[in-house]
């Protein structure tokens, strides 16, 4: 099985369900005491998002750069940035190492294609949903358009994500509003792009499919790992 590094603390909520998915897809592939091989830089979020809140994109850029080298050099054999945001570098950190980079996108992609989804909504941060790097790659790289939520339902959507989900803070008042958003918006699926979402919802609770970056990025992973 070869080693994975993660890019976690972004925050640490939902990088504990890439922990945990990650070891469980493992234990289910190959039995027994099996877990997955990983090592992990943990950020202190705090610090992060001064950087994203102050736009300072290229600061924040350098931190990644260097916490992938060191997973590099620690014997990881590909990485996973465990969020969809900071994708927003991707290409930068994959110049500088020599590992791949599992891209969120490229993990989520052929999900939706599985399907005859042809507008999901994009529910993630500000950053995600307003600039291109990851609506741009979605339709660069694999064809795919996704609509995003109103103003209104943005600015809903992003500020839960911040001064809820990454808290660890789940409300039943903030699912109703995601589920209104989703109701409002004419959509034929939901892609959960941030990857605290999976925490506030479920495909249980909507009639589109659902597809959720944080799983599907876990399984790209472990099926990378084990190839
Ligand atoms: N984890 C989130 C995402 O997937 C948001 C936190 C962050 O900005 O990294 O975008």
């Amino acid at each position: 099985m070869k080693k994975i590094g993660l890019l976690g603390g972004m925050s640490w909520e939902s990088t504990a369900i890439y922990y945990q998915l990650l070891n469980r897809l493992a234990r289910e592939r190959l039995g027994g005491l099996h877990s997955a091989d990983l090592l992990l830089w943990s950020f202190n979020f705090a610090e992060i998002e001064q950087y994203q809140s102050s736009g300072d994109w290229n600061g924040v850029t350098g931190l990644l750069i260097h916490a992938a080298q060191t997973l590099e050099k620690g014997g990881a054999k590909a990485l996973l940035i465990c969020t969809n945001t900071m994708h927003k570098m991707a290409a930068d950190v994959q110049s500088e190492v020599c590992i791949p980079l599992i891209h969120i996108a490229d993990a989520t992609a052929p999900a939706i294609k599985k399907t005859s989804c042809k507008s999901p909504l994009l529910l993630a941060t500000r950053y995600t949903m307003e600039q291109d790097f990851y609506k741009g790659y979605l339709a660069e790289h694999h064809g795919i358009n996704v609509v995003i939520p109103d103003a209104d339902g943005r600015a809903i959507v992003h500020d839960i994500i911040y001064d809820e989900l990454c808290r660890g803070v789940v409300l039943p008042e903030s699912k109703d509003r995601y589920l209104e958003i989703i109701a409002r918006s004419d959509v034929d699926g939901v892609i959960f792009g941030c990857t605290e979402v999976g925490l506030l919802l479920s495909q249980g609770d909507i009639a589109q499919p659902v597809f959720d970056t944080t799983e599907l990025h876990s399984v790209a992973a472990i099926d990378f790992a084990l190839a």
